[in-house]
């Protein structure tokens, strides 16, 4: 079965043609999944024999609510998503003062088993298509009635790790046939799987790329994040460096803070060292705890004392604010609370 909402428009209007429609048709069933339309025999406008070709190809992907949780401090809304084959996945929506912004998921799991990671530590299932990526944005501006205009690909799963789906979603959602949320409104995150960041860089996106770095060092990289054994940090910054020079784009790092891990002073002098001339933001996050791992935030003056020493080093960095802490709002969790209730 075809994977109709994951087609580029030009290879719906091929599909249509194939069958012996006109490819007028092709608009019409494009204007119908955009709505959201849930089935071809909905389409009322189509004539019976294409709704049936369609029905006996294709099948349309859904992010069904399966729960949805909303945070009384922010207004932070979090939805379990359960897809057409009972996978479930989590997406968040948080407002801003400039519009509202949604992290996605890219994969049902993950493969690459960071040690403070909720969605690493509950293994790896799938990848999902383009069309369930979309999927998630649909339904959240359904269900919320509003138009959304941030995407950040940080919810579960490595999206360089789903790099094809990926891609596919990444020129479907900034199409103008298609949602039309720009590049600039983008931005991916990626654990460093080095040779995907090259491969990334040739699309030359305007997409903002975010680096999940958390360690200076790679002793300490590679103790929670198993990924930086294959692609040590020096290849990692060096393909950072290369990313800049190659699309122009400012690449962010994340740095999730970890008491008595990777938040001392001497962290942050390496750190300052590793980057220093990168054209780059680094964004500071006290670690969120998951279940299963006694890792701790780090305490306020740690972090400030982080900022400063970056300053020395003419980087700019900032502390995140953490939105929907009422609701387990860093993803993975959510998945895992309900599988562990018997939800699935
Ligand atoms: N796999 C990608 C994107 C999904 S994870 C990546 O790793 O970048 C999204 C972000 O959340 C990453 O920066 C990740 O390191 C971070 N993250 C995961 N668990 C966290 C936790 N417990 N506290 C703070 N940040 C966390
Ligand atoms: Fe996967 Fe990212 Fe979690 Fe690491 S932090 S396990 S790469 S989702």
């Amino acid at each position: 079965m075809i994977d109709i909402k994951s087609l580029y428009y030009d290879e719906l209007e091929e599909l249509i043609l194939g069958g012996g429609f006109p490819k007028f048709r092709a608009k019409q069933v494009f204007q119908w999944l955009s709505k959201g339309a849930l089935s071809f025999k909905d389409m009322k406008n189509l004539p019976k024999n294409l709704a049936e070709f369609l029905e006996g190809s294709c099948y349309i992907s859904v992010a069904n609510i399966e729960k949805k949780l909303v945070s009384r401090y922010d207004k932070t809304v979090k939805y379990l998503f359960r897809l057409n084959d009972g996978e479930f996945i989590e997406t968040v929506v948080m407002s801003y003062r400039h519009g509202y912004s949604i992290c996605v998921s890219t994969q049902v799991g993950c493969k690459m088993g960071c040690t403070f990671c909720a969605t690493g530590k509950s293994g790896f299932s799938r990848s999902l298509t383009a069309s369930e990526i979309l999927a998630q944005i649909e339904a959240a501006g359904r269900d919320l009635k509003v138009r959304i205009s941030n995407i950040v690909l940080m919810g579960m799963g490595e999206p360089l790790d789903n790099f094809d789906n990926v891609i596919r979603f990444l020129k479907l959602v900034s199409s103008p046939e298609g949602l039309n949320i720009g590049m600039r409104h983008i931005t991916l995150s990626t654990c460093g799987i080095v040779p995907k960041i090259y491969e990334l860089a040739e699309y030359k996106f305007a997409l903002t790329l975010s680096v999940s770095l958390h360690a200076p060092d790679n002793k300490t990289r590679s103790e929670t994040m198993p990924v930086n054994k294959r692609y040590p940090i020096e290849q990692l910054i060096k393909a950072c460096r290369d990313y800049f020079d190659i699309t122009g784009r400012r690449v962010s790092f994340e740095y999730a803070m970890i008491d008595g891990i990777n938040d001392s002073d001497e962290c942050a002098e390496k750190l300052g060292k590793l980057l220093s001339g990168l054209n780059c933001h680094v964004n500071l996050i006290p670690v969120n705890s998951v279940k299963g791992s006694d890792y701790k935030k780090s305490r306020v003056e740690r972090q400030k004392q982080f900022v400063n020493i970056l300053s020395n080093y003419h980087i700019t960095a900032t502390v995140r604010r953490t939105l929907g802490s009422d609701i387990n709002a860093s993803c993975g969790q959510l998945k895992r609370n309900h599988t562990e209730e018997g939800g699935k």
